[in-house]
């Protein structure tokens, strides 16, 4: 068996891996694509010390910092059950899609997550070309330029007051017939000039050159009217995914669908930690997944040098 089993091959994944094996403790990865979400990224310039880097060559340099421990890299590998110990102390198991079954005193789960789509013609076509779904990743780079922001519940309207600081013109799109942020959040929105919010519309196309993004279209449906914008970026926020789809019943989740973890990353279940987008930790940001992995992985081992094994 495994001393620590980390499921996930992103920045957490790995800075957990790197961490535990640094202790000379048996540490296996299994991760669906390792590299996650950093592999659908262009420019990052905000990983602290590197003013400017690319998701490929980030995740190249991931894989390349885990390969120079004794970590059993299983790629392409996605995790379809877990099953805590029955007694502290005890092996956990991972099942694999494939079948196989993984044991492990000690388990880092670290899937990510996924921002839902709108599943729109064009959406996939301009992604990184002008749709974007972080403003604190990729606000600075439509400076001065017109943007729409796709989603008025929290993360939408957050974005649009953050956005409004930086971009020339927000057009804040709303399905519902009213935004779902909360109050002093749409009190905040309201006092910006160069913001524009339309509720009760339906996004239905991205509108691009062949290279980038030129505009949108929506609509009304009150009206059914259809209505075009011109703008240079568009940022959806109509909800983070948490990958724990199969980890209902095993550990404890909020409704969300996040993992609930504790300020040293371990979950409902002893033994098993978690670390990055998957849990309920704010701010979904590379350096802070790396942090969190980190933490779990030194509290994994502190967990293994203070248990018995059963
Ligand atoms: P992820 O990167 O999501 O990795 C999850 C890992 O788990 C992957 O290896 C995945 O394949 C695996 N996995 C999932 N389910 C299973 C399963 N069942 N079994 C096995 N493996 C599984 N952040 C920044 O700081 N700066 C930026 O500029 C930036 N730009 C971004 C641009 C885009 C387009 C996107 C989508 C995100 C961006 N982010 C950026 C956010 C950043 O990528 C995430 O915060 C970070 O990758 C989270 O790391 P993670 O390890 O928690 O999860």
């Amino acid at each position: 068996p495994f001393d620590v089993l980390v499921i996930g091959g992103g920045p957490a994944g790995a800075a957990a891996a790197i961490y535990t094996a640094r202790k000379g403790i048996r540490t296996g990865i299994a991760a669906e694509r390792f590299g996650g979400q950093v592999l659908d990224t262009m420019a990052i310039e905000n990983f602290i010390s590197v003013p400017h880097t690319e998701g490929p060559k980030l995740a190249a340099h991931l894989e390349q910092h885990v390969r120079e421990y004794e970590v059993d890299l299983m790629n392409l590998q996605k995790a379809a059950k877990l099953v805590p110990a029955k007694v502290r102390g005890g092996l956990h198991e991972v099942v694999l899609e494939n079948g196989a079954s993984l044991k492990s005193r000690t388990v880092i789960l670290a899937t990510g997550a996924r921002w839902r789509q709108m599943n729109v013609p064009g959406e996939e076509q301009y992604k990184n070309k002008g749709v974007a779904y972080c403003p604190h990743c990729d606000g600075p780079l439509f400076k001065g330029k017109r943007v729409a922001v796709i989603g008025g519940g929290n993360s939408g309207v957050e974005a649009a007051i953050d956005l409004a600081g930086i971009v020339a013109h927000v057009t804040l799109i709303e399905y519902d017939s009213e935004l779902r942020a909360d109050a002093v959040l749409q009190r905040k929105l309201a006092t910006l000039p160069n913001v524009r919010i339309v509720t009760s519309a339906l996004t239905t196309q991205v509108h691009g050159d062949g290279e980038k993004v030129t505009g949108l279209s929506y609509k009304d449906r009150n009206s059914d009217a259809h209505h075009d914008v011109d703008l240079e970026g568009i940022f959806v926020q109509i909800g983070l995914v948490p990958n724990t789809e199969w980890l209902k019943g095993a550990v404890g989740l909020t409704p969300r669908g996040e993992i609930e973890v504790d300020h040293r990353g371990e979950t409902s279940q002893p033994g098993i930690f978690g670390a990055g987008d998957v849990t309920t930790v704010p701010y979904k940001q590379i350096v802070v997944a790396m942090g969190e992995g980190s933490k779990a992985g030194l509290a994994a081992f502190d967990y293994m040098i203070r248990t018995v094994p059963a």
